[in-house]
Parts: structure tokens; C-alpha cells; sequence
């Protein structure tokens, strides 16, 4: 069986363990903490890069920094995981869920304006499959209105627009560290903070509402409990474990990104000849081949590629489930304006294998099985 995902492992992620476990010092913000943060504010240009326990707690963590309260209201596309509109869902704010563009299924920057109210108060772009939203257009948007923007980039890590990192050009950007995506500690993630004078804010609300950081870093005396706040902070051990792959970033990027352009150039004679469509990545987007995907027709030829796929031991899924159509989605918000494209073109799309380390032997595979079941 090709599996759909194989978790991200170089093999030094057990001797950076068993330093994380030598050193005592197993809790957060301990000395693979700080590597890692350190690596993201300078891959990134951030202000901050905190570490925390998902990128679903980083997104958390930037609706309270943003004061989200019930009433506010959040513009979001539909087509996304559930984390980028449980943050806000939490606050109380009520979701606007926006069309995406068919190319590259991310929110479609042209259609936002006319969600905006006077309670909008933020904008999150979800940048799918690590290709960027059109960043200008929003930028100018949220800065005519007045409005924030956080990027949940969770797919995002090495990604750019225009020479930017994802992540770091809007108010926050959240990544995630999840076993499924390009690089893992398991379950953790990250918040990007851009405006300096957020950062303590952060780092309170981070530490259960403590000063503790500032202490750790002798500016006062003794810590205190000066807001309120949670635990978003990850071990030190699961941060070792990251730190192995942040090190070797490039060797696990250029490695998916050679897989993901077997893929495209074996798939461009099935595309001429119309039965499927490739990614689309635009010229000013550089993406980290988080994810391969293919669009069938419609739904009853995805399901039917799917058991193909299956039949001959090879895993391909799909997602999502448009927020505006599941249950929590009718509870906490509204789609704004037609559904033009979210749910016909999240029908057709399948994710085909994907993961550092998938061999050429098995690309092959899955490229062959495609290509007979479309043409016999
Ligand atoms: C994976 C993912 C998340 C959630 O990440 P966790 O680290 O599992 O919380 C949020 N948004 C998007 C778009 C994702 O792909």
C-alpha cells in the first residue's frame, strides 16, 4: 500500500530527543525552543515566532491579541479545516465565509470587499496547499478598512509571496507542525507576530497570563499574574524533535518539491487532452509542494479515481467539507454572496500521496494507475 502520508523523519529527531531529555530541562522555552524561534524569525522576517501547541492554539492565540468579542465579525473562506474558524467561533464572533478562486482554491480576494461591515474586524487568508493568496489586493483591503489580518499559513512554512514568507506579512500568521504537514513535532505549531509591541502581550497570554518570559530574561525581579491567559507553550522534547527538521529545511523542501514536479509533468498530456486539471502555483508564489492535487470532473469521478486508486493499493483522499455547509458552520456563520466555486471545485479535488522521503518507484505507481484509469 503507497500511503496517503508518512510523518516527516530525518533520523537525527532521536538524538536531539535524547538531548532534550539529558539536558532536565523537558518543559517550554527551553534551549530547542529558542533554535526554533530563532530559525522562524529569521527564515520568516517575523518580529516573534512563538512556538505553541498546534497551530489551531496559535490561531487561538491571535484572536485574543486581536480583543475578538461576540458581535465582530470575521471574513474566512469556507473552503478550509475546521481550526480557522473554531479561533474566531470561541471569541463569538460570527463567521463570513467568502468564495474562493478556482485556481488556486484560496479565498478570492475580489469578492472580500463587499463581505466587510462595520463590525469586520479581521481577514484570515488560508494560503491552501502552500501557494499564497493575493496578499496586495488584501493588504490594500485591510488597510482602506481598518481591519487586521491573521494568515493561517499551517501549510505554509518555506512558502513565499513576492519574496516574502507566508506567515509574516500579515498582523500574525500561524503555522502548524502537525504530523501532516511538511515539517512535525507531532502535534504543535507556531504564531508570527509582525508588530513589535504585541510581542509581550504574547508572551503573557502564552505563559497562563505571567510575565515569567520577561523574568527568564532577567528584565525584572520576580513574575507575576498580570492577565489572564493559558498554557500554548510545547515541551522542550517536542521541540527537539522539530528542531532536527527546521535544521534540514531545505533538504525536506527540495525533496517534496522534486516529487511534486514528477507529478505535474507526468499529468500535463491528461490535462491537454481534458480529464484533469493540475495545480495552478502564480508566478509571484513560491510554494513548498505541501500537497499534490489533481481535479477529476465532478464528484462521481473523484469517488470512482479514489477506489480505483484503492483497488491498487494506493491511498488518495480528499477534503473539505465546506465549512458553510457542516453543522458548527450554520451555527456561527453565513456564506457571503454565491458559492460559485467552493463547493463544485472542492467536489473534484483529490490529494494524491505526498510526504518527504515518497520514492520514484512510487510516484510512478500512482502516476500509471491515473493515467489507466482514464485512458485504459
Ligand atoms: C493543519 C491545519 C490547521 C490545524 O493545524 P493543527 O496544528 O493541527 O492545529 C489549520 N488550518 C489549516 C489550513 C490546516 O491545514
Amino acid at each position: 500500500m503507497i500511503p496517503f502520508n508518512v510523518p516527516p523523519f530525518l533520523g537525527t529527531e532521536t538524538d536531539f530527543l535524547t538531548q532534550a531529555i539529558n539536558n532536565h530541562k523537558i518543559c517550554g522555552d527551553g534551549p530547542f525552543t529558542k533554535e526554533c524561534h530563532a530559525w522562524l524569525e529569521k527564515k520568516t522576517g517575523a518580529a516573534k515566532a512563538l512556538l505553541t501547541t498546534s497551530c489551531t492554539d496559535a490561531l487561538e492565540m491571535a484572536a485574543l491579541l486581536l480583543d475578538i468579542k461576540p458581535g465582530d465579525e470575521v471574513i474566512l473562506p469556507s473552503f478550509t479545516f475546521c481550526s480557522t474558524a473554531d479561533a474566531f467561533a470561541l471569541r463569538g464572533a460570527k463567521l463570513v465565509f467568502v468564495d474562493i478562486r478556482p485556481d488556486t482554491m484560496n479565498i478570492d480576494e475580489n469578492k472580500i470587499e463587499d463581505a466587510i461591515t462595520e463590525k469586520t474586524k479581521a481577514i484570515v487568508p488560508v494560503h491552501y496547499a502552500g501557494v499564497a493568496c493575493e496578499m496586495d489586493t488584501i493588504l490594500d483591503i485591510a488597510r482602506r478598512h481598518g481591519i487586521k489580518i491573521v494568515e493561517d499559513a499551517a501549510q505554509a512554512v518555506m512558502s513565499e509571496y513576492k519574496g516574502q514568507a507566508l506567515g509574516a506579512i500579515g498582523d500574525f500568521g500561524c503555522y502548524s507542525f502537525h504530523e501532516t504537514k511538511n515539517y512535525s513535532m507531532g502535534e504543535g505549531g507556531a504564531i508570527l507576530i509582525k508588530d513589535p509591541a504585541k510581542i509581550e502581550e504574547a508572551e503573557i497570554l502564552r505563559e497562563k497570563g505571567t510575565n515569567r518570559s520577561v523574568f527568564l530574561r532577567g528584565q525584572i525581579d520576580k513574575y507575576t499574574w498580570v492577565n489572564y491567559g493559558s498554557s500554548y507553550l510545547p515541551s522542550d522534547m517536542n521541540a527537539a524533535y522539530l528542531w532536527a527538521q527546521l535544521k534540514e529545511a531545505d533538504k525536506i523542501n527540495n525533496d517534496r518539491l522534486a516529487s511534486w514536479q514528477k507529478y505535474y509533468d507526468a499529468f500535463e498530456e491528461l490535462e491537454k487532452e481534458g480529464f484533469v486539471q493540475r495545480p495552478i502555483v502564480p508566478a509571484e508564489c513560491k510554494h513548498n509542494a505541501h500537497m499534490f492535487y489533481l481535479k477529476a470532473k465532478d464528484l462521481e469521478e473523484r469517488t470512482a479515481l479514489i477506489s480505483f486508486l484503492k483497488q491498487n493499493d494506493i491511498l488518495a483522499v480528499f477534503h473539505y467539507i465546506p465549512l458553510h455547509s457542516a453543522p458548527a458552520g450554520k451555527k456561527f456563520g453565513v456564506f457571503h454572496g454565491e458559492d460559485e466555486y467552493t463547493t463544485a471545485e472542492s467536489e473534484r479535488l483529490l490529494r494524491l500521496p505526498m510526504y518527504y522521503g515518497l520514492t520514484d518507484e512510487d510516484i510512478d505507481k500512482v502516476i500509471d494507475t491515473v493515467i489507466k484509469f482514464y485512458k485504459g
